[in-house]
């Protein structure tokens, strides 16, 4: 059996030592115990805030060219790690280790993207109407975040919210999940190799606790989240009690692949495939639906089936497995409900998913992908909810009104593509759907750090991921500099004490 890490918090610097509260096991094989953490109480919190707090003045002053630097260290460490961090993420959630190795690559880009912006103009430089005048606009951080972060991408996610905070001044308190808390912590041990100042990044380890003590903190400026929506609007609610208080919250989603009339059937079966069971549908973005033109729907179900059996599901750290476990029992319980619903609400089953419990995958989390057809009415919930894991529908549509509508009528708007050859088409749904991320002719996954990452409805509340996170954990100034030598005031506005002439 491999290494067991022994979970600690990092607060002011100090790795303090903590009770055996929880195990992190892998979702492989249960008997696999990647470490132990502690369950955090809300004083941990509130000291993590605290020493974050404390250490604020100092980062805040230091150079912000420096403050990048420090980044391009990280960078080197995170390069020499890549295969060791891969591997660990792989043993403790379940994704295949080539994906595995993407996120950390992913992760890398965002470090090696702020600390490009170091250098780069971070404000503007404008024209007043008073020509001695020079006027500026400059960002200032809030101070104190608090990053929440999900298990599916335990490594980029939060990279994605402490390199925007930490390069723009901003002091973190992290709490990585509680299904992921080894390569959160590992994470962290590397930006306190990177030479980052003690206090300016805290790591509390916990569950709803620690997460929501954090929320509860007045003295946390910015709340970075990404998870659920049941819990991002909680987030949302409880920060309205505070007058000053910034939520980013990226959350679910019931994203869809749109196979128009004129679509070539090889990319639409494969982007389908890779939509709906990469990361065995546990992404933000995995497409819950695969909208299919009535003209094609039998022949691309009938492909799309052929695809999904040969599909090789298994342990992670294997490179010939396409796909790995779901995270936990929760998981293989929740998709299973909903798999009975789908039979419930008038599915016709293209393939039966369900546990798999043969010798290779008894001691873990594993399911096979269940597959169906169904019409999208009034009222049917699977088509509409998201489930998070290998639970796939395909839907006919009339034409591309009717796919636009039906795309739309989900509570959610995170990602969607659309496979055609339909200059046209592809304006259409750009305009008629609502999401945040769109893609044509490929899957409706994937990521590049400069680009926005968010979405819409109960997705995301408008402040993207990755490098657009800036304008959720900086605030802008205008800084405006007489060079004459007397006052002169915009739109004429008089400086005559005395009043004008009578
Ligand atoms: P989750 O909402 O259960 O947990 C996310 C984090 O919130 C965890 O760290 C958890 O401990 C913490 N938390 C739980 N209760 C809390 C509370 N009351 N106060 C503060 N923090 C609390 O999500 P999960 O199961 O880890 O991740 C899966 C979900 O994340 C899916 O819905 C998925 O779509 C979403 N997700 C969204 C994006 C995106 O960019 N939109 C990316 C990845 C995952």
């Amino acid at each position: 059996m491999s290494e067991r890490i022994p979970g600690r918090n990092l607060i002011a610097g100090r790795w303090l030592d903590a009770p055996d509260d929880f195990a992190s096991t892998s979702p492989h094989s249960r008997e696999d115990v990647v470490g132990t953490f502690p369950r955090s109480d809300p004083g941990a919190a509130l000291d993590a805030v605290a020493a974050a707090r404390a250490a604020c003045p100092a980062w805040k002053r230091t150079s912000r060219v420096l403050r990048a630097e420090l980044f391009d260290n990280l960078a080197q460490i995170v390069k020499r790690e890549t295969d060791n961090l891969a591997k660990l993420m792989a043993r403790e959630c379940g994704k295949v280790i080539s994906e595995c190795r993407a996120e950390v690559i992913e992760g890398l880009h965002m470090i090696q993207y702020v600390f490009g912006t170091g250098r780069m103009p971070s404000g503007a430089i404008v024209d007043s109407e008073i020509a001695e005048k020079d006027a500026f606009v400059r960002r200032k951080p809030w101070g104190v975040v608090s990053v929440i972060t999900p298990w599916n991408f335990p490594f980029a996610v939060p990279l994605w919210m402490l390199g925007p905070s930490l390069v723009e001044g901003n002091v973190a308190v992290f709490k990585p999940s509680e299904d992921t808390p080894a390569i959160g912590q590992r994470l962290v041990e590397l930006f306190v190799e990177a030479g980052f100042p003690a206090g300016v990044i805290n790591l509390v380890h916990g569950d709803a606790v620690a997460g929501e003590a954090l929320v509860r903190n007045p003295d946390v400026n910015v709340v970075l989240f990404t998870g659920s929506y049941q819990v991002g609007s909680h987030i949302q609610k409880v920060s309205a009690e505070f007058y000053d208080r910034i939520v980013a919250a990226e959350m679910g989603s019931k994203s869809a692949v749109i196979v128009c009339k004129d679509a070539r059937m090889d990319l639409a079966v494969n982007a389908a495939l890779i939509s709906g069971f990469k990361t065995s549908g546990q992404r933000c973005v995995s497409a819950g639906r695969i909208l299919v033109h009535e003209s094609l729907i039998d022949r691309f179900s009938q492909e799309l089936a052929a695809q999904v059996k040969r599909l090789r599901i298994g342990n992670p750290l294997d490179a010939h497995h396409f796909t790995g476990p779901v995270i936990n029992k929760d998981a293989v319980e929740k998709v299973e409900r909903y798999n009975a619903l789908a039979r419930e609400e008038g599915a016709r089953v293209l393939l039966e998913g369900g546990r798999m419990t043969d010798a290779d995958h008894a001691k873990g989390t594993y399911l096979s992908p269940f597959l169906y057809r169904i019409e999208h009415k009034p009222g049917v919930r699977v088509v509409r909810e998201e489930v998070f894991g290998p639970h796939l529908a395909v839907v006919p549509f009339k034409d591309n009104e009717d796919a636009a509508r039906i795309y739309n009528d989900t509570q959610f708007g995170l990602s969607m593509a659309v496979i055609t050859e339909d200059y046209r088409a592809m304006r259409f749904f750009r305009e008629e759907c609502e999401f945040g991320m769109g893609y044509v002719n490929l899957p409706c996954i994937g990521a590049e750090v400069h680009l926005p990452f968010g979405g819409v409805k109960k997705s995301g509340n408008g402040h993207p991921s990755a490098a657009g996170l800036v304008e959720a954990v900086t605030h802008k100034i205008a800084w405006t500099v007489n060079h004459g030598t007397e006052i002169k005031m915009a739109q004429g506005l008089t400086t005559d004490v005395e009043g004008g002439p009578a």
